[in-house]
């Protein structure tokens, strides 16, 4: 079982969700939104959106990611509130407290056929539970009971078999690893439109997108072209306010491991500013960006828009 904890993938270490003896088994859960099958070293990355997610989800008023156990195409297996731990993904109290819930990162549309490892993961995800969290024997679908098309027919035809594993004593076939000209282009694009007071003297760290703090690229990815970075401040920020901008690399918890590329600047910061980075990213490190304002008179600076583009490959 490849079993990433709570911890490793940038959770708190313990869920906050109620405590839970024992279930009479495991439901299983697709993501039931468009998804595309990814690289696993941007696997982590979605968990961390669904429990952002969830966390700002107000009707549900979630304490924690919904899910027990999620699992992704690759069979790794990521701890979501865990064993022992009630679910909030059942559909409603009674169901909550009956199941756990394990989900698969499958899609409605996009990758909607599970990878034998995926089912080879969710197995390893029930068995944890019955191991680790007092689990029955009984295996369903969110379905089962409530009024949903989760966790979508080919996962759940599965499902209704008993959930084997796909090919028992046969270990999984060697991952292909790809060829130099089978490398495709991507655009990246990620622009974010909130505004942010920027503190004078202080490095500030800034997110992109929605999701995911501050991840740039996830390595291992090769840069093919330049990633720019472009911020615009408040019109009415000071003519000799300046700003240092530096690409560095984390572990994928955005705190450890972190080492720093050259500081570009101090550049003039009204009228918009441009960072350029082309460096490749290595294997379990994730690039990101940060700031720091420097003004004559201590005043923070306001930033407005900030866009990060460039071409790559995987
Ligand atoms: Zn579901
Ligand atoms: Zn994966």
């Amino acid at each position: 079982m490849k079993l990433v904890r709570r911890s490793g993938w940038g959770a708190p270490a313990t869920s906050a969700a109620a405590y839970m003896a024992s279930a009479r088994g495991v439901k299983v859960h697709y993501l039931g939104s468009p998804y595309a099958s990814r690289g696993h070293q941007l696997c982590d990355d979605y968990v961390r959106k669904i429990r952002a997610e969830h966390l700002a989800n107000p009707t549900e008023n979630y304490s924690d990611i919904a899910y027990n156990m999620l699992v992704c195409e690759h069979g790794t297996v990521y701890e979501g509130r865990g064993a022992h731990k009630r679910t909030g993904a059942n559909g409603n109290a009674a169901l909550n407290r009956q199941d756990y819930a394990v989900c698969a990162l499958l899609g409605s549309s996009g990758l909607t056929e599970p990878t034998d490892a995926m089912l080879n993961g969710i197995r390893d995800a029930i068995e944890y539970l019955r191991r680790e969290g007092d689990a029955g024997n009984w295996i369903g679908g969110h379905r089962d009971g409530y009024a949903t098309a989760c966790p979508g027919n080919p996962l759940y035809a599965w499902v209704q078999r008993g959930a084997p594993r796909p090919s028992p004593g046969k270990p999984p076939a060697p991952p292909v690893p790809p060829k130099e000209n089978d490398m495709a282009i991507a655009k990246l694009t990620e622009q974010n439109q909130l505004d942010v007071e920027l503190p004078d003297g202080v490095w500030t760290g800034l997110a992109f997108a929605g999701d995911s703090p501050a991840v740039i690229h996830a390595g291992p990815r090769v840069l093919v072209g330049p990633t720019y970075v472009q911020l615009t401040f408040a019109s009415d920020t000071a003519p000799d306010a300046t700003v240092t901008g530096r690409f560095y690399l984390t572990n994928p918890d955005g705190v450890s491991g972190e080492s720093g590329y050259g500081d570009i600047g101090p550049l003039r910061a009204s009228g918009g500013v441009q960072f350029l980075h082309n460096i490749n990213v290595p294997a379990g490190k994730h690039l990101r960006f940060k700031v720091r304002i420097g003004t004559s008179d201590g005043t923070p600076v306001l930033l407005t828009h900030r866009t990060v583009t460039g071409d790559y490959a995987t």
